[in-house]
């Protein structure tokens, strides 16, 4: 008996060792292939900048049970984060990380002195109107594009009166800077992406399409790349203030916005491909 069960428990053994190369084989091989295919995701966008809105004593709007809106703008930027380091051969910045205050121009300088390629600002929104809801998403101009937005902007630069800073000197300097940059191609490509991450979020989040829209946005003026605010819902609503807190729904929307960079980087490959030829 043990002669004949000793060649069968070493075939047993060496069954299992194969299945072990064979398995180790195939994780390795799939482990090459995962990191080639994330080497394949180099794109023109090399460094992207995130900024979570407000922070510290800024807290942004309050939601009716009390969510803050910095809170939300962090949780949505660390998702974001995340998944642009897992899918995206790109260096990615955070204007903050934590519960810190971060003045309106040092944001736009995090973006400016690492030579980004894009910039995302996030925010959520907040109205008098209890039932507002849905998303926006804003690029720079001068001109409000119409009362709501003109609200949205004077929301999001009230933080500059925490800075002891003069806000109607940074409007005065956005037209002069606003006539720079419309001799570059950055408002339009800011106008483009807009629209892609609006249409994005609207489709995954199901809900109203408030449109892109045009406003002085403090936070946007002087960033030399395409640059975005985007409202992601609306904290004044009981209900989005519920959704907004949810794990999944701020997974979701850092997905949405992924989905943008990845299109626009290729928009942008393609116009650059076409330049060149
Ligand atoms: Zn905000």
């Amino acid at each position: 008996m043990n002669l004949t069960n000793k060649p069968h428990k070493f075939h047993v053994a060496s069954l299992f060792l194969a299945s072990c190369v064979v398995y180790l084989a195939t994780a390795f091989t799939a482990h090459a292939f995962f990191v080639e295919s994330q080497a394949a995701t180099k794109g023109i966008l090399k460094t992207i900048v995130i900024d979570p809105g407000h922070g510290g004593e800024d807290t942004g709007a309050i939601g009716p049970t009390g969510i803050k809106e910095k809170d939300v703008n962090l949780n949505i930027a660390k998702e974001l984060e995340k998944l642009i380091i897992q899918r995206v051969d790109a260096i990615v910045l955070l204007t903050r990380t934590d519960d810190t205050f971060v003045s309106l121009d040092e944001r736009t300088n995090v973006a400016n002195k690492n030579n980004a390629d894009i910039f995302i600002s996030i925010h959520a929104n907040a109205s008098y109107r209890k039932g507002a809801g849905g998303v926006e998403t804003y690029f720079l101009s001068f001109d409000a594009s119409d009362e709501d937005a003109k609200r949205a902007a004077a929301f999001e630069n009230a933080v500059a009166s925490f800075e002891n800073k003069a806000v109607k000197t940074n409007i005065d300097d956005l037209k002069t800077i606003l006539m720079d940059m419309a001799q570059t191609s950055v408002l339009n490509e800011s106008s483009q992406f807009a629209e892609i991450v609006q249409e994005n979020l609207c489709k995954v989040l199901k809900v109203e399409n408030r449109g892109i829209k045009q406003a002085p946005f403090i936070v946007l003026v002087g960033a030399a790349m395409p640059a975005v605010l985007v409202e992601v819902g609306f904290i004044s609503n009981a209900n989005e203030e519920k959704r907004l807190t949810e794990k999944e729904t701020q997974r979701t929307i850092a997905e949405a916005i992924l989905k943008s960079i990845l299109t626009f980087d290729g928009i942008l490959r393609a116009k650059m491909e076409y330049a060149l030829e």
